[in-house]
């Protein structure tokens, strides 16, 4: 059965649309067929990450408004022929689609597509209950700042409110060097906060902001950056691998955690 999966998160500009460009790619890579479907009407950048903004011709707007087909409007990636993109269309206004019609979109999709990755605006925008209209799971992308976690938390009290139950977290742009230092709160800190399963940390990685301006996602490249690793494990572990998550707690973690193991060798 298709899986829906809504990328969202409390506060804007925390890496969802970075993240499902990415999973997206990194799934299709892995042999799956993928649809990612832009939900950020009005703010729309999938298209962009992707590097597919040339190509777009309809949008999910003139398919729910009879103007052309479904197949009509998504986009072949270049590089993929797994993955398409559903586009929004940026210049209508956002209540031109309402939750019923997404529901039927994204229903369609899942007749041919394995994964289909919704990009949605974050919680407490116009536009948010489109998003998740059509979706079975969500990922909850944050980063290790107080305001984001706590709007992430509202946002796991409106998933659940509209019956979406398997909700994972992501927490995206860690830098270890600050954790160590105690000057940025950790992924424990953060996930006893909202008490989610947890399903990455992202470090914070430059390249992000390379692979954004090119058009290009990450998990791409041939040698992955630590990002491009971090969104492949999410990759693998959505697919139901066990994979074990990078250590970015900074050296501290690692001696402790070195410590620990010795011990228990040890006693056993
Ligand atoms: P959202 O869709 O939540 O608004 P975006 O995916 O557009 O967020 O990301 C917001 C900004 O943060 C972008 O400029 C992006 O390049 C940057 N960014 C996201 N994730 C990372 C990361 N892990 N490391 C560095 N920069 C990142
Ligand atoms: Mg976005």
């Amino acid at each position: 059965m298709a899986r829906f999966i809504v990328i969202t998160s409390g506060k804007g500009g925390v890496g969802k649309t970075t993240c499902t460009a990415n999973l997206g790619m990194a799934l299709a890579k892995r042999g799956r067929k993928v649809a990612v479907v832009d939900a950020d009407f009005g703010l729309r950048n999938l298209d962009l990450l992707l590097g597919l903004e040339n190509r777009i011709v309809y949008t999910a707007v003139e398919v729910l408004a009879g103007e052309c087909r479904l197949e009509q409007a998504l986009v072949k990636d270049k590089r993929q022929n797994n993955l398409v993109l559903l586009p929004a269309a940026q210049n209508r206004t956002k209540d031109a689609v309402t939750p019923e019609q997404m529901k039927k979109l994204v229903n369609a999709l899942a007749q041919v597509y394995e994964f289909v990755l919704i990009d949605s605006p974050a919680g407490i925008e116009m536009g948010f209950q489109n998003a998740i209209a059509g979706a079975r799971e969500a990922l909850i992308v944050t980063t290790p700042e107080i305001s984001a976690v706590r709007d992430a938390d509202r946002v796991v009290g409106l998933l659940e409110a509209h019956n979406i139950k398997r909700i994972n977290l992501i927490v995206n742009r860690i830098r270890p060097a600050m954790v160590k230092a105690n000057d940025m709160m950790s992924v424990e800190d953060v996930q006893e906060i909202l008490a989610i399963p947890i399903l990455g940390i992202i470090p914070d990685d430059e390249r992000v902001i390379v692979s954004t301006n090119r058009g290009e996602p990450l998990v791409l490249s041939e040698t992955l950056s630590p990002a491009g690793v971090a969104y492949d494990n999410i990759a693998r572990r959505l697919l139901g691998e066990t994979v074990e998550f990078m250590d970015l707690n900074g050296n501290n973690g690692n001696i402790l955690s070195r410590i620990r193991k010795l011990l228990s060798t040890k006693i056993v």
